[in-house]
């Protein structure tokens, strides 16, 4: 059984919606993973801000906005007097729901109940379609299995233990439609998975069913070896190991969301990025192999802060980075890239929210420096430790651009660089040049 996932622009209209059916085959049992049509979470991001922030017209002014585009959907949607009416009720009953919310009662719960609004109406939405269409298909809702623990880790058992008996359910259906993004969590209550999401929705279920492949359909025929939006000429990359994907997920290819790379991995489950707009298209296949002796591709992570630690403390010393990184995980603050010398280390991270903090604790250590607006390089490729020469050329297709760091050597795939974020562009495109 497969499992194909659509995301937003997939779904963007209701033209779009019904050219699903070009890529579903509802002669196979699959499960289908549909995001919110595109735009949509954004806009919900907002109301529950709004909400947050005690500005109930705002939110009020948004919400109609929002339910507007959707009545227009739906009249393109169904043909069908009947099936409009239904399609009329969905978005009654969720737009009513957001904008029952008061301010004095409105908390992180009652804003991922909102968020989970999107997903909810597209799945609604495209089922009633099908069924207009004469398409018969089954609902699998999401918040029935997809669960995460106390730390937000999926439980693919629990998925397999929960949906295993839905599908059981109907064994003469093939097609089944389900939310991505949304889940519940140790508390029962509605969460997601975080923006972008649905990619691991569709990897988890693919775990949690043992699927035969997991399909991720988007706008753009796979991975490429270079960021589209600033390069010209990327291609995109035929065949990436799972480790080599998540590498490349998590430093910037939009494409994939990074956690959704190890539900697949763990399971041996060939995940397979697809275009929407161009279904024949070869795509990317991820898989357990590497292919050998090659650079495969360049992605860049911006917004990043570096910190260095001087410390003469550190030198001989055991147990330092220990104190370091008992910093770090103190404030729940990830560390991206590290490099250390023997008097001195520095590591980089994205998220600066209790910088001040961090800082406050890290002086105790010795003299901090502090970067911000820096961007991390990723090169992705066979990097082996038997292997020589392709950190030269790496190097050497930058040597004009001042480097702040260099990592080498954590994986057999990987080398990255720290650079100011002002010399991103000149450095992805001399990469590029000279390395494909
Ligand atoms: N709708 C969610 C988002 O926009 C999840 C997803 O599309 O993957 O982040
Ligand atoms: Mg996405």
């Amino acid at each position: 059984m497969k499992v194909l996932k659509f995301g937003g622009t997939s779904v963007g209209s209701p033209e779009r919606m019904k050219r699903l059916l070009d890529i579903i085959d509802p002669a196979q049992r699959q499960i289908v993973v549909l995001s919110a049509v595109s735009g949509t979470t954004n806009s919900l991001v907002q109301i529950g801000q709004a909400y947050l922030t005690g500005d109930k017209n705002k939110a009020a002014a948004l919400i109609s906005e929002l339910k507007n585009q959707y009545n227009i959907f739906i009249k393109e949607l169904f043909t069908k007097q009947e099936f409009l009416e239904q399609g009329k009720e969905i978005i009654d009953y969720h737009f009513g729901l957001l904008s029952n919310f008061s301010n004095d009662l409105f908390t992180s719960i009652e804003e991922k109940i909102i968020l989970a609004q999107g997903e909810l109406l597209s799945t609604t939405l495209y089922y009633v379609y099908l069924k207009e269409i004469g398409v018969p298909s089954v609902l699998l809702p999401a918040l029935d299995f997809m669960k995460i623990d106390e730390d937000n880790e999926p439980i693919v058992d629990y998925i397999t233990a929960h949906i295993t008996p839905l599908l059981n359910k109907y064994p003469d259906n093939n097609l089944f439609i389900t939310q991505g993004y949304i889940c519940r969590n140790s508390f029962g209550e509605v969460d997601n998975l975080r923006r972008g999401g649905s990619d691991y929705t569709a990897s988890l279920i693919g775990a949690g069913i043992r699927s035969d492949e997991v399909q991720i359909w988007t706008d753009i025929d796979g991975m490429h070896n270079n960021d589209p939006r600033i390069v010209k000429g990327t291609q995109p990359i035929a065949q990436l190991s799972f480790d080599e994907a998540a590498e490349l997920a998590y430093f910037g290819a939009k494409i994939l969301h990074p956690q959704s790379v190890f539900p697949a991995q763990k399971y041996k489950i060939p995940v397979r990025l697809l275009n929407t707009m161009d279904p024949k298209a070869q795509g990317t296949l991820i898989t357990n192999t590497s292919e050998k002796d090659k650079i495969k591709s360049i992605a860049a992570k911006d917004g990043i802060t570096a910190i260095k630690i001087q410390s003469s403390r550190m030198l001989l010393a055991h147990g330092f980075l220990r104190r370091v990184f008992e910093v770090f995980e103190r404030y729940k603050t990830s560390i991206d890239m590290i490099t250390t010398s023997e008097v001195a280390v520095s590591l980089t991270i994205d998220d600066t929210t209790h910088l001040d903090d961090i800082t406050a604790a890290l002086l105790a250590f010795g003299t901090l420096d502090i970067d911000r607006e820096q961007t991390i390089i990723c090169v992705v490729g066979d990097f082996g430790a038997e292997k020589h020469g392709y950190a030269a050329r790496v190097l050497e297709a930058i040597k004009h651009i001042p480097i702040r760091m260099i990592s080498y050597g954590g994986s057999d795939h990987n080398m990255s660089l720290l650079i100011q974020t002002t010399d991103k562009v000149e450095i992805l495109r001399s990469l590029h040049n000279r390395l494909f």
